[in-house]
Formats: C-alpha cells, sequence, structure tokens
C-alpha cells in the first residue's frame, strides 16, 4: 500500500537510505493539544519565549513564567525543548516598552535589549531554570547574537541564576539542579564569520534563516514593497546557508534550522543535502516534511543542490523543486 502524508505519521522521518532527520516543533505560547505529542516530533527546536510577553499588559513575573516554561518542559520530557529568551524589538514590539527607532531590525532587539536590562534576563533565565526541576530537557537559545561578548555576557548571567536557584533549592535535600545546555542564533551575518570562536563557549547553533535572509539581502522581512527581493533561494543565501553547515560539522558543533525554510518543502530537502540533521518547524508542516524526506535519496539531494547551488536565480531552483515534486505525486 502507497504510505500517505497520514500514514506516514507512525513512521520515523528518515531518507530512503535511512539518514535520519530530527524534525522538531517551533511553538509561541504553550503546546495547547495533545495531539502535538503524538505528531512524532522529535523535540520543541524553537519556544518563542517572547509572544506570551506580547499577549499581556506588563511582564510576567519570575512565578508567571515558571508556570509557563514548566507547561512547555513537562509536555515533552524525554525529548529537547530549546527555549529562546526574549527576542523582542524590530517587529516584534512590547505593548508595554514603546521604542521609537528609526531602523528597528537594526536597533534595540533581542539579546541587544536584555542584555541592557539584565534584571529582565536573570528573571526569565532563573524562571527557565525553576521550572526544569525535575527535567533534564531544557536548552536554552540566545537570539539576535553579533558578538562574542554578548554569548560571554550571556553566560555569566545564566550561570549566576544557575548559582542562586542551586543555592535556594539547598544542597541537602538530594535534588541537582540540571545543566542546561546554551545556544546561539547565527541569523547576523556577523555570526557567520565567528563561528569558530562562539564554538567554544556554546553547545549548539540555530539558524535564524528568516532573519538570516533579511540581514544577508538587506530587504526588510516584512515590507510589502520589497517582498519580491526577500528570498532564501537568492544565491547568497543559500551559500551561506550551506557554508555554516559544512563549518559547523567541521567543528563538530551540532547546529539546526528554525526559520521557515525549513518547514517548505524545497527547503527541507537543501537543506538535508547541505548536512542539516535538525529542522524546527510549524506543527502543520511537520505531517508533509517527513512524507517528503521519507521519499527522496541522499544521492538525488547531491545532484539537486549542486544545481542549486550553482543557479543564478532563485526561479531556477523553484523549477527545479517543482519538477522534483510533481515526481513524486
Ligand atoms: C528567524 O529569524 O529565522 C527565527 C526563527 O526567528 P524569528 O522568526 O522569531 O525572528
Ligand atoms: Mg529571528
Amino acid at each position: 500500500l502507497r504510505e500517505t502524508v497520514a500514514t506516514s505519521r507512525g513512521q520515523v522521518a528518515e531518507t530512503e537510505d535511512g539518514q535520519r532527520i530530527s524534525l522538531q516543533l517551533n511553538v509561541g505560547l504553550h503546546v495547547e493539544q495533545d495531539w502535538l505529542r503524538d505528531i512524532g516530533i522529535d523535540g520543541v527546536g524553537l519556544f518563542r519565549s517572547e509572544i506570551p510577553f506580547m499577549m499581556r499588559e506588563r511582564l510576567p513575573t519570575e512565578q508567571e513564567q515558571v508556570e509557563m516554561y514548566r507547561q512547555v518542559l513537562a509536555q515533552f520530557p524525554q525529548r529537547p525543548v530549546v527555549m529562546r529568551t526574549l527576542d523582542v524589538g524590530g517587529d516584534k514590539p512590547l505593548p508595554y516598552l514603546r521604542l521609537s527607532e528609526d531602523n528597528p531590525f537594526l536597533g534595540w532587539r533581542g539579546i541587544r535589549l536584555t542584555l541592557d536590562h539584565p534584571e529582565i534576563f536573570l528573571i526569565q533565565v532563573r524562571a527557565m531554570l525553576r521550572a526544569s526541576i525535575g527535567y533534564d530537557n531544557l536548552r536554552i537559545l540566545l537570539p539576535m547574537v553579533t558578538s562574542c561578548s554578548e554569548v560571554d555576557e550571556a553566560a555569566r548571567l545564566l550561570r549566576q541564576a544557575y548559582y542562586e536557584v542551586s543555592e535556594e533549592l539547598g544542597c541537602d535535600d538530594g535534588q541537582q539542579l540540571y545543566q542546561p545546555q546554551l545556544g546561539v542564533m547565527i541569523e547576523v551575518p556577523a555570526m557567520v564569520y565567528q563561528l569558530e570562536a562562539i564554538a567554544s563557549k556554546v553547545d549548539f547553533f540555530s539558524v535564524g534563516s528568516n532573519d538570516l535572509t533579511q540581514y544577508v539581502l538587506a530587504v526588510d522581512r516584512n515590507n510589502p514593497r520589497v517582498a519580491s527581493l526577500y528570498d532564501a533561494f537568492h544565491p547568497a543565501v543559500l551559500a551561506c546557508l550551506d557554508d555554516i553547515a559544512k563549518r559547523c560539522q567541521q567543528l563538530n558543533k551540532p547546529v539546526s534550522v528554525c526559520g521557515e525554510l525549513a518547514g517548505e518543502p524545497g527547503g527541507a530537502l537543501l537543506l538535508v543535502a547541505m548536512g542539516y540533521r535538525t529542522l524546527s518547524m510549524n506543527s502543520y508542516n511537520i505531517d508533509r516534511i517527513r512524507w517528503i524526506l521519507r521519499h527522496v535519496r541522499s544521492s538525488t539531494l547531491q545532484v539537486m543542490l549542486a544545481k542549486a547551488l550553482q543557479s543564478r536565480h532563485p526561479e531556477q531552483i523553484r523549477k527545479m523543486i517543482k519538477v522534483k515534486m510533481e515526481s513524486l505525486g
């Protein structure tokens, strides 16, 4: 019987020749529905912690955050949950923190804002750590990093939070606080040129292809006037993504992709061909991407990637992907 998208749900995400790909979930609020746990995902690759912050009228307290984060960690006890620290600014305003900037996407965003307000960062990572008591699946991800010094400062605050929470737990109650892995998003092009230096400071990388595309091409990701120029299949973006994958392999550093490209059929195929083995996407893309991966061979993907990297125009790549998709039915 022919495997359909629906019947592939119980199957592993692997290519025809057995290359296993970890499919993870992007989430913005708590993981509401039970069915999400059953669609065969390998964890949460991106929890956008700013979304619950944006839906309130004030900063959530530490205790409110503990409850929010615990709900997500508890849904996936045996699987990694990557929680990104607050990534506001740019297109994600906080209603209670009014900013007026000429270039918000080049301005006070992500880690820049939280390191200028270390109390916000500290409370957030304290809450993540407290939420993780009894679990070992928390990973912490830093957004919009540009420089090594930002990673050093964030790691210092994380250590401080870890010692505070460990101490509050008490040494004699036998409860050990799990030390979460720390990761950095690769979404500012400057990071691509500092992979070696940053790799020695963190446990993993996650490529934010949405912002990386915006910054490599200097095209606002939300401006309809330039929407036709915003294209993750642009040769410069593909070359950049390929370069990141190859260099992370050399550095032996785990790297995933959590931008929208990972949830697009053509994007997922090219990313796997480049060497990415973890893709994180919205829930509705999971079944489709799993099915596609189960119907291609690595050798075919290599041919597609070679063609894509030689193409001068995104349209050629789209055409090639369309032909491949049609051949799969
Ligand atoms: C990205 O930039 O690709 C990403 C995953 O983060 P966000 O879309 O939340 O900026
Ligand atoms: Mg981003």
